[in-house]
């Protein structure tokens, strides 16, 4: 094999992977190196796709157990057959990671496997799993090694009973009794899944609420519709200790206002309390500059402090850790090595709650204009008075759009809706258009459809 590239990914998530592809179609000479066994990083493997798999098909078994039956489906008695569940998710993921094996070798990109390290700022040496290393020349390189799950001071996770989003998207049996530390998306979503497959979910939150950094609105709304499907919630609780004793873990937690001690017993504890960049000793000795955070430090054309060595994705100090954001985040470094203006805009990245109902924000919180003294206007739309949501029974929830004051420009909008992860395109496209509130009010949008609720919002803007 010729070992001189123009490029070389370290890291195949969707950060790596699509840089990858991007940097192949301009005509790059492009190799990606993978330690895992499959491409498609922890999206793939191990986040979105299997925990988007799970959310599916248990709320097609809680939809089959208590919603069928209203509209008339009948059905003999309804079963889970978790281990079926499980394959048909490990299916979703195989299909998809060999997926990106096969447009890897339409766009001639060479798959190197094994951890790759920055030998020097030209050269990358994989080592593979016998242990055997080859050097690699290259005129750039590109670090997409994502990110990796955390835990508290004193928790170990062992992924069996203690563990993290990777134990809890596998468990061979339903915990009876489940506890979630950390109310944060991957928390609850994974709560979402157990609680309906017959689990008894508590999370544990340190914050006097869930979601933090989404809109208080929303978070309020979200809590309680969460908390009517039957997950409990502990706030303004700090975890102290997780003990394994036999096949049960003890939780120990204190009330950050109260000083009350409480200690909950449960089967599984599913620590989901963030994720760090994945920066290994290699990384760390190479020189590149990371932030206070301990994240690759990036500049507007995602070069790292050693120059044509470039970093995307959660392992950076921009934007937040999303698997859409690292894709651009690819593209764009693609097209910047090629010679041409690659650019993310950090001010539209949506978010998306999987849950049922779904949450999805793009673009400020009130919370965050009124820190940053920016003047605005709000309207709002509840479900329950769209005819489509009311069809469906899915009318939990609202659409509420921000926009300025003065200019009426779109500054940012959160929305609770079954469909919300889907409609929040629109919006993010009519913000990267720059569009007013009016200009959204003005669209003519299909009835009866759940976008209805995002023109009736956009209009409330104005009264
Ligand atoms: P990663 O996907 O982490 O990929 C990095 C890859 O680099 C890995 O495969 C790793 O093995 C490889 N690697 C690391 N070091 C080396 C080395 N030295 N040599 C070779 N290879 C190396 N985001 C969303 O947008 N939507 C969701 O619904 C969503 N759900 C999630 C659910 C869960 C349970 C989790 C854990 C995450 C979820 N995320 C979601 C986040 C998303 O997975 C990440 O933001 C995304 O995968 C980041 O992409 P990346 O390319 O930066 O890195």
């Amino acid at each position: 094999m010729d070992n001189n590239f123009d490029v070389i990914v370290v890291g195949s998530g969707p950060g790596g992977y699509v840089c990858a592809i991007r940097s192949a179609q301009l005509g790059l000479k492009t190799a990606c190196v993978e330690t895992r066994k499959t491409l498609g990083g922890t999206c793939l493997n191990i986040g979105c796709i299997p925990s988007k798999s799970l959310l599916n098909s248990s709320e097609m078994y809680h939809k089959a157990q208590k919603e069928f039956n209203n509209l008339g489906v009948e059905t003999g008695k309804i079963k889970l057959n978790l281990s079926k569940m499980m394959s048909n998710k490990n299916k979703s993921v195989l299909t998809l990671t060999k997926g990106i094996e096969f447009l890897f070798k339409k766009n001639k990109i060479t798959h190197l496997k094994g951890k790759g390290s920055i030998s020097a700022k030209d050269t990358v040496t994989v080592t593979d799993n016998s242990g055997k290393k080859i050097s690699y020349k290259t005129k750039n390189i590109v670090i997409g090694t994502g990110s990796v799950s955390t835990s508290l001071p004193g928790i170990k996770i062992d992924e069996k009973i203690v563990v993290s989003s990777t134990g809890a998207i596998s468990f061979e049996k339903v915990p009876k009794d489940l506890i979630v530390i950390g109310g944060g998306y991957i928390g609850l979503e994974l709560s979402s899944v157990w609680k309906r497959l017959g689990s008894n979910v508590t999370v544990i939150e340190f914050l006097d609420h869930i979601i933090p950094g989404m809109d208080k609105d929303i978070s309020t709304e979200f809590q309680k519709i969460l908390n009517k499907q039957g997950i409990n919630f502990k706030l303004n609780s700090n975890v102290t200790a997780v003990s394994v004793v036999k096949n049960k873990a003890v939780v120990d937690f204190t009330n950050n206002k109260s000083a009350k001690r409480e200690r909950i017993e449960c089967d599984k504890v599913l620590v989901a309390v963030g994720r760090k960049a994945n920066i290994d000793e290699d990384i760390s000795r190479s020189g590149i500059k990371l932030d206070n955070q301990k994240k690759i430090q990036v500049n507007e054309k995602f070069e790292t402090s050693i120059k044509n060595i470039y970093a995307i994705g959660d392992v950076i100090n921009k934007g937040p850790m999303l698997a859409h954001k690292a894709e651009d985040e690819g593209i764009a470094v693609a097209e910047i090595i090629a010679g041409q203006a690659g650019h993310v805009n950090y001010d539209v990245i949506p978010a998306v709650i999987y849950t049922s109902p779904e949450v999805a924000t793009v673009g400020k919180t009130e919370e965050q204009l009124q820190k940053e003294n920016i003047k605005y206007k709000i309207g709002k739309f509840p479900f329950l008075a769209n005819s489509r949501a009311k069809i469906n029974s899915e009318t939990e929830g609202f659409v509420k759009i921000i926009a300025d004051e003065k200019t009426d420009k779109v500054l940012g909008v959160s929305m609770i809706s079954a469909v919300a992860g889907t409609m929040i395109a629109e919006l993010a496209l009519a913000m990267e258009f720059g569009a007013s509130a009016e200009d959204i009010a003005r669209t003519c949008h299909a009835h009866p459809t759940h976008s209805e609720a995002v023109k009736e919002a956009a209009m409330a803007v104005d009264k």
